[in-house]
């Protein structure tokens, strides 16, 4: 296993992880698998969607705060209840192939870290199987 940084700077991002997740499967040099990529964080996600256009990424954080509000009466005490519900709805891990050393992802595809309580120091472990 392989872990990764992941610095965020904003109380809520969406950080394009592709190089560091790449990086980490060469160092791993295991050529034909399934790689997971997974956050061991409550208040984070991990998703794979469009790296092109960076509307793609404002509209899906525009829509995931109006889906989740920020506040809304949470029962939650530590404040940061929106956060939980982000990252349980997005999912704290994903899987890619990886063949002759290489993450199989679309042409329009990467690998995003979500920051939903940030700014934080943030980790992100990397398994190829
Ligand atoms: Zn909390």
């Amino acid at each position: 296993m392989k872990e990764v940084s992941v610095r965020t700077n904003s109380r809520i991002g969406m950080i394009d992880i592709t190089s560091k997740i790449r990086n980490a499967v060469e160092e791993l040099e295991i050529q034909n698998g399934v790689c997971t990529i997974y956050c061991p964080h409550t208040t984070a996600a991990i998703t794979i969607n469009e790296n092109a256009d960076p509307d793609v990424v404002s509209d899906i954080l525009m829509k995931l705060n109006k889906l989740v509000p920020y506040q809304e009466g949470y029962s939650h005490m530590e404040g940061n209840a929106d956060a939980h519900i982000k990252s349980t709805l997005v999912g704290c891990s994903e899987q890619v192939i990886v063949e002759n050393g290489r993450l199989q992802l679309g042409t329009w595809q990467g690998i995003f870290f979500f920051e939903f309580d940030g700014p934080r120091n943030r980790r992100v472990w990397v398994s190829v199987r």
